[in-house]
């Protein structure tokens, strides 16, 4: 499919629900997993078809997130909570499922994987430091040539046996996610009702130095681990007025692919975040978080995953 195919096709699934009749089995097998509608994919195709990313937020969903958001932040004061401008580390619980030497990176590979984390959200790429830290809290490694190879159909029971901590507490899993995907995560507000399922999923070849030409250095994780936090796409509703909910991350049309030296798809101004990490680009691609995006990971953190 032509890059340009794609980018209609994923803009219309951020506004019509996905048509599951049409998806192929892996992918329906997901949409069954209770987590699914939390959750957010990242394509690792250019020319994704609409179908695999059936976790798409819709414009009303993000609206309806958004008005629980703005509810959740006016609960009554005397409720201890962070301010929105500390400093927060978050403990990562890492869940490596292997299938035998197939997926089972090495302790330096995870450690790289941090790193990247941390440089990320600490603005060491140009852009602006979010006030977010990763310390690795713990590393288990599981065995399982099913769970390794299709974690999204076992989404459930993978997460049920092996997430560890509360809402504050960021489990990373990483095995096969496939062919078309990098990862996908839940967001913040979901985490209440279903605990166990709080966390993130990427590819095992996605971390630092892996085998994906064009997604190796471990930005998935850095994009999902946004989800987690609260953030949307910056392509999200497009060039709507409301766009991504962040005031400092110029509208964009459509998610981009690769790197174009030259993107701007909306008319309002300023040229298209094509170096967010809450883009679509390749990992060579993606430099910063901004200012904006910060403030409102606080904000979400402090409404859903401050202890
Ligand atoms: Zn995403």
């Amino acid at each position: 499919m032509k890059p340009l195919a794609a980018a209609v096709l994923l803009a219309v699934a951020a506004l019509t629900p996905a048509a599951p009749a049409a998806a192929p089995p892996a992918v329906r097998a997901a949409a069954a997993g209770n987590a699914c509608d939390a959750a957010r994919a990242r394509p690792r195709v250019p020319g994704l078809p609409a179908v695999l990313d059936p976790d798409a937020l819709t414009a009303p969903q993000v609206a309806a997130a958004e008005r629980m958001l703005a509810l959740r932040s006016l609960r009554p004061a005397g409720e201890r909570r962070r301010r929105a401008d500390d400093k927060v580390t978050v403990p990562v619980y890492v869940h490596v499922l292997h299938s035998g030497a197939k997926g089972d990176v090495p302790d330096a590979m995870i450690d790289r994987q941090l790193a990247a984390m941390n440089d990320a959200y600490g603005g060491k790429g140009g852009g602006a430091d979010t006030g977010f830290a990763f310390a690795l809290k713990e590393v288990t490694r599981t065995d399982d040539a099913a769970w390794y190879a299709d974690p999204q159909a076992n989404e459930k029971a993978i997460k049920t046996r092996l997430h560890r901590g509360g809402a504050g507490d960021l489990n990373l899993y990483t095995a096969d996610v496939g062919g078309e995907l990098l990862g996908w995560s839940t967001f913040p507000w979901k985490a209440a009702d279903e605990p166990a399922l709080d966390g993130v999923v990427v590819h095992a070849d996605s971390l630092p130095g892996g085998p994906i030409e064009h997604f190796d250095k471990g930005y998935s994780a850095v994009h999902e681990t946004g989800h987690w936090l609260g953030l949307y796409h910056t392509f999200q509703d497009g060039c709507g007025e409301k766009g991504d909910r962040v005031a400092d991350t110029p509208p964009e049309r459509d998610p981009t692919n690769g790197c174009p030296a030259a993107k701007d798809t909306c008319p309002a101004p300023g040229a298209d975040p094509v170096h967010n990490f809450m883009d679509y680009g390749w990992d060579s691609c993606m430099t910063s978080f901004t200012a904006g995006q910060g403030a409102r990971m606080h904000a979400v953190w402090a409404a859903y995953r401050a202890r």
